[in-house]
């Protein structure tokens, strides 16, 4: 019989090969090296959209700001200095 562990995330058991034990709120669980990859690799695809999302969100800002700048003004600010 070979060693297994319960997984929390799937529910099931596992061989131990392919656990690790992780340190939760409620103590030491095991979980299976899939699962926690899959959800890592799932965080990765989401922070990558938000920091795209982030990035197009401050671009849009952006313009609409330079559009509300006078340029009048803000060729007197460049050249003035002082
Ligand atoms: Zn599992």
């Amino acid at each position: 019989m070979s060693d297994t562990a319960f997984c929390y995330h799937c529910s099931v058991h596992h061989a131990m090969a392919e656990m690790r034990q992780i340190v939760t709120k409620g103590g030491k669980r095991w979980r299976c090296i899939k699962s926690i990859e899959a959800a890592r690799a799932g965080l990765e695809a989401r922070n990558a959209f938000g920091q795209r999302m982030t990035e197009i969100n401050k671009a849009e800002t952006q313009s609409r700001q330079s559009r509300m700048v006078n340029p009048e003004l803000d060729a007197h600010n460049r050249s003035g200095g002082r």
